[in-house]
């Protein structure tokens, strides 16, 4: 098995992880049901996308 020839530096390491970051999902709220809801994803509550229902929920 191929091994690196050297342990990586702290600074590398550091580096490489300042990707390592974690967001709050924005939301926005669904303008039918009030609900909170992610932007340009159809709601989750009532199932409706752009006044029109998409997934009907039973
Ligand atoms: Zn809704």
């Amino acid at each position: 098995m191929p091994n690196p020839k050297r342990k990586h530096s702290r600074a590398r390491q550091a580096k490489r992880r300042t990707h390592d970051v974690l967001t709050v999902p924005t939301f926005a709220k669904c303008p039918r049901c009030n609900q909170p809801r992610l932007p340009h994803r159809i709601c989750g509550n009532c199932g409706y996308y752009d006044g029109r229902l998409v997934v009907k929920y039973s």
